[in-house]
């Protein structure tokens, strides 16, 4: 049975998440853009309109102002993208539970049925399209197609607000022309090593000769034949059996470089914080700590360090973090950023709480006064309460930083 997948991409998303909570700037040019004095002060996304005056994504806002005198800047909002990506999933939810988010803006929606065909999906795919369009005022651009790969590749095709199917002879007629980089895992690298093979289109990569290919890319280069002839079969996963994340982390730019001690012990604590957060909500332990340095030259450092227990303590990997940092000396140039990430996740199961430390008591305490901390951030909001030695944090973890959110 051949599947029926969708690719749902939301179109310009976070440009027009923002417009679509303020519909009397549709007609103005605007741009999202990080705070400039936080010196991150870059367009993160634009609007048509502002497109229309040359604005370019990444660009500084001074940049972008200086071809379009008044461009409307506002910051980003991700709790407002949040919330509508969620809005835009329990529609998708309405048409199947097998929902895969790929980022904030884009979903695999599967379909598959004994008597599904490509031409139904694409009366499924119209009806999302409209529902999206009406229901929360953001358009998306959907990909109908039997492979995940070929229905995320469909999704680019049209856009805005359109649907494109690629079905078995759509595939060889029009897609086997387009270049093998336009196939998700087809990066920068393996292009490269592809042109170098005399392998240019999808097509080329799909009568590519197989052993040679795996000679030059490994296991990715069978991957990216099947993927290229539509025949890889990886299903789309259900959207209530939630992955465990292997590793969390929190990182932010400063407003000024760091210089001491202290301020990047109160940055650190406070990304432990959310980070343990996240821990608990999981139901995991950490294994090992690793920092994140980043210096005004943009000269990056990771340092890691195994702790001595898995944890779920934010003070104890802080001190970690700190420890770390004091090692390596981290301090010798001013920093601009910095982070903190846990690996090594493990499962908390409560036979293995407690007995293993020496020090229960003062563990157990901890582990209370974290407790109490989060209730009380969960029934007040998260800035009811904070550690004095965060109050003037100058790298706030809302502020961009290396991790991925
Ligand atoms: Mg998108």
């Amino acid at each position: 049975m051949d599947r029926v997948i969708l690719h749902c991409d939301l179109n310009n998303f976070f440009a027009s998440a923002t417009l679509a909570g303020n519909p009397t700037l549709k007609t103005l040019p605007v741009a999202i853009c990080g705070d400039a004095k936080k010196r991150h002060g870059i367009v993160l996304a634009k609007n048509t309109v502002a497109k229309s005056f040359g604005v370019l994504t990444a660009e500084t806002i001074w940049e972008a102002k200086r071809k379009c005198p008044d461009l409307v800047t506002l910051p980003p909002n991700y709790k407002l993208y949040e919330e509508l990506s969620k809005k835009v999933q329990k529609i998708y939810l309405d048409f199947s539970d097998r929902v895969e988010p790929f980022g904030i803006d884009e979903c695999w929606v599967e379909i598959t049925n004994p008597n599904m065909t490509l031409a139904l999906g694409e009366e499924i795919a119209n009806k999302i399209r409209n529902r999206v369009k009406n229901e929360c005022g953001v358009t998306v651009s959907v990909g109908v197609s039997f492979t995940k790969t070929l229905a995320k590749l469909g999704s680019d095709i049209k856009k805005p607000d359109a649907v494109t199917v690629i079905d078995k002879s759509y595939l060889k007629n029009v897609i086997y022309k387009r270049p093998c980089s336009d196939l998700l895992l087809v990066g920068r690298s393996p292009a490269k090593t592809l042109k170098s093979m005399g392998i240019f289109t999808i097509g080329d990569l799909a009568a590519a000769n197989e052993t040679a290919l795996i000679g030059k890319l490994g296991k990715n280069g069978q991957t990216l034949i099947k993927m290229a002839r539509g025949e890889d079969t990886e299903a789309v996963k259900s959207y209530f059996e939630h992955e465990k994340p292997k590793s969390i982390g929190h990182s932010a730019t400063a407003e000024n470089d760091l210089t001491e001690e202290g301020e990047v012990f109160a940055a650190f604590i406070e990304f432990s914080e959310g980070i343990c957060y996240k821990l608990r909500k999981e139901n995991l332990l950490a294994g090992t700590v690793a920092i994140h340095t980043l210096t005004g030259d943009f000269e990056g450092r990771e340092y890691r360090t195994p702790l001595e227990a898995p944890t779920d303590l934010s003070m104890t990997i802080a001190k970690a973090a700190m420890e770390l940092f004091k090692k390596n000396n981290c301090l010798s140039v001013p920093l601009r950023a910095v982070g903190v990430r846990v690996v090594n996740l493990t499962e908390k199961t409560d036979a293995m709480q407690l007995s293993l430390f020496e020090n229960a008591d003062e563990i157990k305490a901890e582990q209370n006064l974290e407790k109490e901390i989060l209730d009380i951030r969960n029934k007040y909001g998260d800035n009811s309460l904070k550690r004095a030695v965060c109050i003037n944090n100058k790298a706030k973890p809302s502020s961009p930083g290396f991790y991925k959110k």
